[in-house]
């Protein structure tokens, strides 16, 4: 056989190909001639499926088919994902329960069409004035041009955020990852507050030289051990564990700028709300190119451009969110995951993977170092770092000593003012520091929708008797009723303790106390951050920009204002209804709130003393009397056994299986049918609870109804209870509408 043929006959005529859709299984389609020999697995290709094209994911290639009749694939796009990003897909599709093809769709970036690369703007903008440079924010340089820019709120900002970056910012980065249009940058310069310098890129070695000299022996202690791990490449878990301004961030650069030096790359997971550009600067600073910064200002090219990239090794450090957990960099060594409780880890939508997970398999699979960090750490890291599982590197203090906010908690029960949002105490507080001149921050602690019933007098709260979660209030059928377990009844006229009428049932929202704020500080600027002031992808950061400008005292908001910025001018944080978060029905809602008022209350007073107010009705809660002293230790003792002892996580895994219809029957028949069914095949080794209505029991018209599963679970328990589920609705007239949403490891019980 002459040599062409040889290579026509072994070239592979036949792709599997697995596809965006719930259904678990490879479609077979031929490889066009054009294509031919071109197709690799690993591959992202358009191809048809029934009446509409979908993009799928070659994952064999075969020189002959059984299958009949195979249509051809109709687009191929030459990027390609690695066998160990394959790999991880695969785990994910198994692990949380979703077809391959759907877990693909988060591993590579689905956009067929090529990045039209821009031609990249260049130069570094830089501010003009070294004073100003220099004092920062607190100079009266910095009042100066306050005065002047009073009017030009976004040149404002920018200039701010330039001075919290170091004095300069590269434009590419001001344009893209800041989100500010070219003319803000032109009109301060028309202004001569700032300069171009003509620097094509910050060159990533000069720049390696960090501004910090020698490291706190606990800091070296732990970039030692972490430098030993990235040798070792071996999966080596560790637990940097330590306050906001220990240092941490300092280590994961150093750390980072051991394996750039040794030809390696990494990548640091941190919070959404953390890629503010505050946030990076310090790591674009660092490392400057070889940095690749993924945010959610990127358009979907843009962020196919910079996959490529990240490819080709141009970049070696990559620092976004949960999905870049799957950058395909080039000899990769180490991932931090920074802030690793924080819940935007978790990803809502199919593949309903946990970054942190998902960087522990992969590091496992890879022999990568993994770094977790937080001043706050999860229940779940905690855990396995006391029982020696991770490496705990502790950071037990502030760099250079700055203390701790002193913290302050109002026990409401006390209050003449009863009834009102603010305590008599937080108003004096509040009042002195906008006389001052500081800037305060109104933080009410509220999730959702919960409403639930609490006793005014002596801060009874009504509550499940099976769960240890507050029973949430039904306004449709005006019942109290558990959502874990199902358990309900009556609204009480009286507290059941002390018998008293005063029971207040309603959640306080963030109008209302942007109302009592104006009325109790008339002609004072107040800034309302929640859901409804920051529609929109950019709301948020706006509100922030303009807040830390300086010119609104009080900034008031939902958790969205715990996070993310520094604003130098806070000196007091106050806390409003503080139960809120705490009576949130969910296990976690202890660890969260003490995590978020930690957060919240390092905002105050970054550079001076700062003062933290929390009102709350139950000052004897241990998240309470742990978080006066400082203690998350002694408040993680007291949880933990709680949780070994209701066999909670981390001591038990859960799986969530919330399903909804447009048929209230047919679903509630068939959810009935399925834990019955789950029950028997689980034995009471692993609890089934439910089936059971959520909070909002109809969204969109479609009801819902939710199974829990907890206890030891293990794969084969998840494959059979799904398995089961599949075969119900195949069965059942009416059921293949209701809609499954398999929760593995659920971070919201929503
Ligand atoms: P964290 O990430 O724990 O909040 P950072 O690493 O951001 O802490 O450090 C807090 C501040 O202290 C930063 O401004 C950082 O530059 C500075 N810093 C960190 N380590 C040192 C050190 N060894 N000596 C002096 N300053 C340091
Ligand atoms: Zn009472
Ligand atoms: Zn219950």
């Amino acid at each position: 056989m002459p040599p062409e043929q040889l290579i026509e006959a072994s070239t592979p005529r036949y792709a599997s190909v697995v596809l965006p859709i719930p259904v678990d299984q490879s479609f077979t389609y031929e490889i066009p001639e054009k294509f031919r020999g071109r197709v690799q697995v690993g591959y992202r290709v358009e191809v048809p499926f029934g009446r509409r094209n979908l993009n799928g994911v070659v994952v064999e290639l075969a020189l002959t088919s059984d299958v009949p009749r195979t249509r051809p694939i109709a687009g191929l796009q030459e990027t390609f994902a690695p066998p160990n990003l394959l790999e991880l897909a695969n785990w994910i599709a198994s692990y949380y329960g979703c077809s391959r093809g759907e877990a693909m769709q988060a591993v590579i970036p689905p956009s067929l069409k090529r990045a039209k690369v821009k031609p990249r703007p260049t130069g570094l903008l830089r501010i003009a004035d070294d004073a100003l440079r220099a004092a920062g924010e607190a100079s009266d340089a910095y009042a100066a041009v306050q005065k002047k820019l009073s009017r030009a709120k976004k040149q404002l900002a920018l200039l701010t955020e330039l001075l919290s970056a170091g004095g300069e910012a590269p434009i590419p980065a001001i344009l893209s990852e800041w989100g500010y249009a070219r003319d803000v940058i032109d009109g301060l310069a028309k202004r001569g507050l700032v300069c171009i310098d003509a620097v094509e890129k910050v060159s990533p070695l000069e720049s390696l030289e960090s501004v910090v000299e020698t490291l706190t022996p606990a800091q070296l202690d732990a970039l030692t051990r972490i430098e030993q791990d990235i040798s070792a490449r071996e999966f080596r878990p560790s637990l940097i564990y330590g306050v906001t301004g220990s240092g941490k961030t300092e280590v994961y650069l150093r750390a980072i700028r051991e394996v750039i030096n040794r030809g390696g790359g990494c990548i640091v997971l941190v919070p959404e709300i953390g890629l503010l550009p505050q946030a990076t600067a310090r790591y674009r600073r660092a490392f400057g190119d070889l940095v690749a910064i993924i945010h959610s200002r990127l358009t979907g090219p843009e962020r196919f451009d910079i996959w490529e990239r990240i490819q080709q090794g141009e970049h070696r450090v990559v620092v976004g969110p949960r999905s870049a957990v799957f950058s395909p960099v080039q000899d990769l060594r180490l991932i931090v995951v920074d802030e690793e409780q924080d819940e935007s880890y978790k990803q809502d939508d199919k593949p309903r993977y946990h970054a942190r997970s998902v960087a522990m398999v992969r590091g496992k699979e890879e022999g990568l170092a993994v770094v977790l960090g937080s001043a706050t750490p999860s229940a779940e890291s905690l855990r396995l770092a006391r029982d020696k599982r991770y490496q705990l590197l502790r950071l037990p203090d502030r760099v250079g000593g700055g203390a701790m906010p002193d913290i302050q908690i109002v026990d409401m029960r006390e209050e003449e003012s009863r009834g009102k949002v603010f305590s008599q105490h937080l108003i004096e507080r509040l009042d002195e520091t906008i006389k001052a001149g500081h800037q305060a921050i109104v933080f009410l602690n509220k999730r959702g929708h919960a409403r639930y019933v609490q006793c005014g007098a002596c801060g009874w709260l009504a509550m499940c008797v099976n769960c240890d979660v507050s029973l949430t209030f039904h306004r449709v059928d005006e019942r109290l009723k558990c959502h874990l377990c199902g358990y309900e009844r009556g609204v009480p006229t009286r507290c059941d303790k002390c018998n008293s009428r005063l029971l207040n049932y309603t959640g306080v929202g963030t109008q209302r106390v942007e109302l009592d704020l104006r009325a109790l500080f008339p002609g004072v600027g107040v800034l309302r951050m929640d859901a409804d002031t920051t529609s929109g992808k950019e709301g948020h950061r706006k509100i922030l920009e303009e807040f830390s400008t300086g010119q609104y005292p009080i900034l008031l908001g939902t958790q969205m204002v715990t996070k993310g910025h520094h604003f130098p001018g806070v000196a007091l944080v106050g806390v409003v209804s503080a139960e809120e978060g705490l009576n949130f029905p969910d296990f976690r809602s202890a660890e969260r709130t003490f995590q978020q008022l930690t957060q919240v209350a390092g905002r105050s007073g970054r550079s001076g003393a700062g003062a933290v107010v929390i009102q709350t009705y139950s000052p004897d809660h241990a998240v309470f009397r742990h978080l006066v002293a400082n203690d998350y230790d002694g408040f993680m003792d007291e949880e933990l056994q709680v949780r070994r002892d209701l066999n909670y996580p981390p001591f038990a895994r859960m799986v969530l299986a919330a399903c909804s219809g447009t048929d209230a029957a047919v679903l509630g028949a068939l959810m009935l049918e399925w834990a019955e069914t789950a029950r028997e095949m689980l034995g009471g080794r692993v609890a089934v609870l439910g089936p059971t209505p959520p909070l909002i029991p109809r969204v969109k018209n479609r009801f819902r109804e939710h199974m829990l599963l907890k206890g030891p679970i293990r794969q084969a328990d998840k494959d059979a209870v799904l398995g089961a589920f599949r075969r119900l609705t195949e069965k059942r007239r009416g059921a293949r509408a209701v809609d499954l949403r398999w929760d593995v490891d659920p971070e919201s019980f929503f």
